[in-house]
């Protein structure tokens, strides 16, 4: 873990980090764009790594306050791929030239920890891609079969670094307190590679709140980190009437907006040089037209192109109006394209692991931890 909270002039304490999410000055905000992007190239490069992904189930046992797909939301009409039919998608993923695929889904017991295994053993057979699991919270002895079958990463944001909001808005189940934290340790110890991630401008969320989540970050030594703003979703308490309740005062309460996603974007480049950071679909939900290019200019290096069958993709309704929800993959891949040339980037061949970046040994980094 780095020692000291700086990266070049730019320092990263707590007090600095919260001022730099409240600065406004167009001179300022530059300098951080730049500096960002220029610590993104030197530590990981100018390729981009794509991971497909595939929405495996939208069923959830959570009531989770941010999440259209929490077990109370009515009318949803919930589905749970087959085995095949994820095979199918990780097989188009290599077609499509991505290097590693992630099976997400609501937290579903109805995902056994045999199918699971069955599939990502399957996958690691007939696939070179790495494969990334996010699945919620699973006992140990699930995350361990997973593993032992082949699966390389674990995705778990842990939302928010503030306990009384994180208990409010991602309530225990019965007689099973979560803690994240500890999940995403053991997992490291178990030898994934490990991703969390928060969201901005959660009702409730304040700015030392935010800035404590990127110290977080550097603290916990995330090998991947992605951050996306909150988007209220009609099916859930912070997106339907009575929402306002939630927020904090005026002057304490981050906005979701894309401003202030991408100064956290930057900032977490800053703090974790060498983690892979994704472009992530819920800015792209909010920006269609520049939102992908906009964080990837400003310290990401990731996109994970949807790589679901559209009848599906449909119904995995975390939040309403989700980007690129009616492109079939290969359109997916070649609007990607595009937009990556676009701002000089190329797309990178291979699983795209943390270890493998630049940082480490091959390009001299003022950076290294
Ligand atoms: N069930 C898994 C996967 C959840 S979806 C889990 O809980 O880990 C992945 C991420 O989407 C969540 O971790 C959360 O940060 C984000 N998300 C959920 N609801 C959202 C919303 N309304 N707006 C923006 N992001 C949301």
């Amino acid at each position: 873990m780095p020692s000291s909270p700086e990266s070049g002039s730019f320092r990263l304490d707590h007090a600095s980090l919260k001022a730099w999410l409240l600065e406004l000055d167009p001179e300022s905000l530059q300098a951080l764009w730049a500096e960002a992007d220029r610590v993104r190239r030197t530590c990981v490069g100018d390729a981009v790594h794509l991971r497909g992904l595939i929405e495996v189930s939208s069923h959830c046992v959570r009531h989770c306050l941010y999440c259209g797909l929490r077990a109370p939301s009515a009318g949803l009409e919930r589905y749970r791929m087959e085995a095949g039919e994820i095979l199918a998608c990780a097989h188009e993923a290599v077609r499509l030239g991505y290097g590693s695929v992630v099976l997400q889904g609501g937290e579903d017991p109805g995902l056994t920890q045999a199918f699971i295994a069955d599939v990502v053993r399957a996958i690691k057979q007939e696939t070179p891609l790495a494969v990334t699991l996010s699945l919620g919270e699973r006992s140990d002895a699930d995350l361990l079969a997973w593993r032992r079958a082949g699966a390389d990463r674990f995705l778990l944001r842990f939302e928010t670094s503030d306990p009384v909001l994180y208990r409010r808005i991602h309530p225990d189940l019965p007689g099973i307190p979560s803690d994240r934290f500890a999940q995403l340790r053991r997992m490291r110890d178990m030898g994934y590679e490990i991703g969390t991630g928060v969201m901005v401008g959660i009702p409730g969320q304040t700015w030392d709140t935010l800035a404590a989540d990127l110290l977080r970050f550097r603290e916990l030594d995330m090998d991947m980190i992605g951050i996306g703003p909150f988007l209220p979703s009609p099916r859930t308490p912070l997106g339907g009437a009575g929402a306002s309740t939630f927020q904090a005062p005026p002057e304490q309460q981050v906005p979701n907006d894309e401003l202030t996603t991408l100064k956290a974007v930057a900032l977490t480049r800053l703090a974790c040089p060498d983690a892979n950071i994704p472009s992530t679909t819920a800015l792209a939900t909010l920006d269609r037209a520049q939102g992908r290019e906009l964080a990837l200019l400003r310290g990401a290096n990731v996109v994970m192109p949807n790589v679901t069958p559209l009848p599906f993709r449909a119904l995995y309704e975390i939040y309403p109006g989700k980007a690129c929800l009616t492109e079939t993959p290969a359109t997916c891949q070649g609007c990607l394209e595009n937009r990556l040339r676009s701002i000089g980037r190329t797309m990178a061949k291979g699983p795209g692991g943390r270890k493998s970046t630049l940082c480490k040994d091959s390009v001299p980094c003022d950076f290294h931890h």
